[in-house]
């Protein structure tokens, strides 16, 4: 049975996933579109075989041909499109951020909960990455010990020129936030933020950030943010355990040995370097809605804990001071542990 997907939000990503649910996975068609710009909206429709344009996003989720929701708007629209897919008991996914507050997706929480099963999965897409993964399975493995360190660099060649020194955190550090948790399979406790010498590339932008985050059990974590190094877009992360390390491996698929060098390829930027992962995430996300599983990837929990450290790492750039992350109780609804690799603890 082919899931009929409507999506909210025909801009950039809005429409690689559209490119992505038509072109390259599996087992879903868009069947309805809608944009705050009618016009994009028509356009992006008239690439379809059978698009509906819708003038809201609360009408694409009403709509009875649509069996499944995906929110691509801008961040602040995500509770509202959320709140009414769960309403109508569709389930939804949503690119990040889940919302953008804490309170906001504690309301989507408050909702699903009430709802009793999962609805909502969040655009989480690293932890569908192959190197990711395998990093996971090195840790759940137990081959280098217990995790002490953790060590995540997010490095971007230029960023545009509306990018402020909160986006580091809630929009570019967001994603480690989220891959450190999935990682180490426990919750962020405290943050601080240290902002090094300013690279003269990046204007007047606090650049780059270090974070230094503590878990619940005390893994420290460093996250670097780089976002005007020039050099490409390049995602680091090593995990300094008891016994031995795990790192994500350097990309590119060939190894150059020319004029006393070796070097490989670093992507440009992030749609290169993760686009086999949103793949994964749409393959799976569409498997697990045909299955009548609602959704089994990143949950609203996770979209709302991320959210609380974004609070938290902003707080902590302004003050200097160390911050503690503070949760609400886990709803026992997302007790189970999402995307664990099959053999890991
Ligand atoms: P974008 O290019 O600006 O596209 C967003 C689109 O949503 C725009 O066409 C915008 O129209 C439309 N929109 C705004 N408000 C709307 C509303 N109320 N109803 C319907 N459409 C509305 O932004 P983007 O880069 O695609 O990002 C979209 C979302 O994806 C953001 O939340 C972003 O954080 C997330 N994202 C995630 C990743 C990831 O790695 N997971 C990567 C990129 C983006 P107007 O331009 O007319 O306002």
């Amino acid at each position: 049975m082919t899931l009929r997907v409507g999506v909210i939000g025909t801009g950039m990503i809005g429409q690689d996933h559209i490119r992505r649910l038509t072109h390259v996975v599996s087992g879903a068609e868009v069947v309805a579109v809608n944009d705050a710009d009618g016009d994009v909206a028509r356009q992006v429709a008239a690439g379809l075989k059978n698009a509906t344009v819708h003038a809201t996003g609360e009408n694409l989720i009403a709509d009875p041909a649509v069996d499944a929701v995906i929110v691509c708007s801008w961040g602040p629209t995500h509770e509202a499109f959320v709140l009414a897919s769960i309403a109508a008991g569709k389930p939804v996914f949503c690119e990040k951020p889940l919302a953008t507050t804490p309170e906001a997706c504690r309301n989507i929480i408050d909702a699903e909960v009430a709802h009793g099963s999962r609805l909502v999965q969040v655009g989480f897409m690293r932890r569908y990455d192959a190197a990711y993964r395998a990093l996971k399975a090195v840790i759940d493995s137990g081959e280098i010990g217990a995790p002490l360190m953790y060590s995540s660099g997010h490095r971007n060649p230029s960023v545009p020129a509306h990018y402020t020194k909160d986006m580091a955190i809630v929009d570019t550090a967001v994603h480690d936030f989220d891959v450190t948790r999935w990682l180490l399979g426990e919750e962020l406790a405290a943050i601080r933020v240290i902002a090094a010498k300013p690279n003269s590339l990046g204007g007047d932008l606090q650049d780059p950030l270090l974070m230094v985050v503590e878990t619940e059990s005390g893994v420290l974590v460093n996250v670097e943010t780089s976002v005007n190094i020039r050099y490409g877009y390049d995602i680091r992360g090593e995990v300094i355990g008891e016994t031995g390390t795990a790192a994500l491996a350097d990309r590119g698929p060939v190894v150059v040995r020319s004029g006393n060098r070796v070097s490989s390829s670093v992507p440009e930027d992030w749609r290169q370097r993760f686009i086999a992962a949103y793949d994964v995430e749409f393959q799976e996300w569409i498997a697990a809605v045909a299955a009548g599983e609602g959704a089994t990837g990143p949950s609203a929990w996770d979209g709302y804990a991320a959210q609380v450290v974004c609070d938290a790492g902003v707080a902590a750039l302004y003050s200097g001071d160390r911050v503690v992350i503070e949760l609400v109780d886990k709803p026992a609804l997302y007790a189970r542990p999402s995307e664990r690799p099959k053999g890991s603890r």
